[in-house]
């Protein structure tokens, strides 16, 4: 579950990270009530308007911006709220903004100049290892630093069972080449960025940037926080963050419906039960010609209502020109399923698109047949390949 930059935030500050403080606003009035009120907390003059939406690069977009008086937080803040952000990381429509954070501005003038780091932490699958990886080319996007000057990204592993040593936290901040206060603040945001990840049950922690202020401090100017899903039901409070706007509309609903289910940009929609299985069919999909559309695992229980549901999720997908439903009874019977799709398609009346079923395992001849002699427009086979050559057919 991904979330807006001011609840990974909110979740930093809980465990003792510095953060850019600010209040989230709706409207252009709560702007400036918000900008206010940091004031009196902060004592900043100036204030950052950040548009609050699930996609980064937001300042190329012109998602953030300097607000010198409150004049210019009402102007900004009534300009960014209700405007299609689009960003690298946007489709060419942008999102929608709703909300906007006010936040301090903390590139204030000071004895040196402000410097922006990238940090992140994140489970690097390979080693069964955390990782913090760290730059001190911040502020820009990770892949043209990647790219261009490799040798400026850092990476420290970590032993979950042993957590952050102390030299580890202290090597960070001596190859940021830092020194004095700045040295000794940063061992501390390591730690506390550390215990966050860890605790939250997070699979990623970006920063970017990390910032050193003129006098000194280290905060977190950025956030962006993935919580692992597998772990929310021991956060019930970071349940409650979830911003069903920001996500896939057809995802949410297979997830009410129990269904696991993601949208892709092919033809073919694919119904399979086991994410192993629904890989391997995606696969052979690709090998025809065609293009998944989406990858759906319905699940060990795959009976008529479920069956519904998934074809109506594949349905709402206009580019769907195909669905391969590929089901292997092993629990459950193949004529049972096959019972499934046929009542599923008669309650759903006409459905505009060619079915290929594909039923092995159990019963799976019995399927066929029931299939076969339903008089419905469905295509029935049991060999792999046999469903391969009728999604070909039904593409050229
Ligand atoms: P992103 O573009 O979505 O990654 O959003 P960020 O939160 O990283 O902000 C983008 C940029 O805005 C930063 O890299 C900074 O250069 C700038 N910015 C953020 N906060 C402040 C601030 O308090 N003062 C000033 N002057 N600039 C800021
Ligand atoms: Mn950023």
């Amino acid at each position: 579950m991904n979330l807006h930059e001011y609840q990974g935030k909110e979740i930093l500050n809980s465990f003792g990270v510095e953060i850019q403080r600010g209040i989230v606003a709706t409207t252009p009035k709560e702007a400036v009530e918000a900008a206010k009120k940091l004031t009196e907390q902060t004592g900043t003059g100036w204030h950052v308007i950040k548009a609050q939406v699930h996609a980064g690069g937001r300042g190329k977009g012109g998602g953030v911006k300097l607000a010198k008086n409150l004049q210019e937080v009402e102007d900004i803040a009534g300009k960014i709220i209700g405007m299609d952000l689009v960003t690298p990381q946007t489709s060419a429509e942008g999102k929608r903004v709703h909300q906007v954070l006010v936040a301090e501005d903390v590139y204030y003038p000071g004895d040196n100049e402000p410097e922006e780091y990238y940090m992140s932490v994140l489970l690097n699958r390979s080693t069964g290892r955390n990782m913090i990886m760290y730059s001190t080319e911040g502020g820009m996007d990770i892949e043209t630093v990647a790219e261009e000057t490799p040798h400026l990204i850092f990476t420290e592993e970590i032993d979950p069972a042993v957590g952050l040593l102390g030299f580890q936290a202290r090597r960070v901040a001596f190859n940021l080449g830092l020194s004095g206060k700045a040295f000794k603040e940063m061992t501390k945001f390591v730690t506390a960025l550390y215990k966050a990840y860890n605790e939250s049950d997070s699979s990623l922690f970006e920063i970017n940037p990390v910032l050193k202020t003129s006098d000194d401090r280290i905060i977190a100017v950025d956030a962006k926080v993935s919580i692992d899903d597998n772990a929310l039901f021991r956060h019930k409070d970071y349940e409650e963050m979830r911003d069903k706007r920001e996500e896939n509309p057809v995802e949410v609903e297979a997830k009410e419906k129990g269904l696991n289910y993601v949208d892709l940009d092919g033809n073919v929609g694919c119904m399979v039960n086991g994410a192993g299985l629904a890989m391997a069919t995606m696969d052979l999909i690709k090998q025809a010609g065609g293009e998944p559309a989406n990858f759906l695992d319905v699940g060990g229980t795959a009976d008529a209502e479920r069956v519904e549901a998934a074809f109506k999720l594949i349905l709402k997908d206009p580019s769907v020109k195909a669905i391969l439903i590929n089901i292997f009874g092993g629990i459950v019977r193949c004529d049972r399923v096959a019972q499934g799709v046929i009542d599923a398609y008669k309650n759903m009346g006409t459905i505009h698109v060619p079915i290929i079923v594909r039923l092995q395992g159990t019963n799976a001849d019995i399927a066929k047949k029931l299939i076969d002699d339903s008089g419905l427009d469905v295509q029935s086979a049991i060999e792999f390949q046999e469903a391969a050559d009728k999604v070909k057919e039904v593409l050229s």
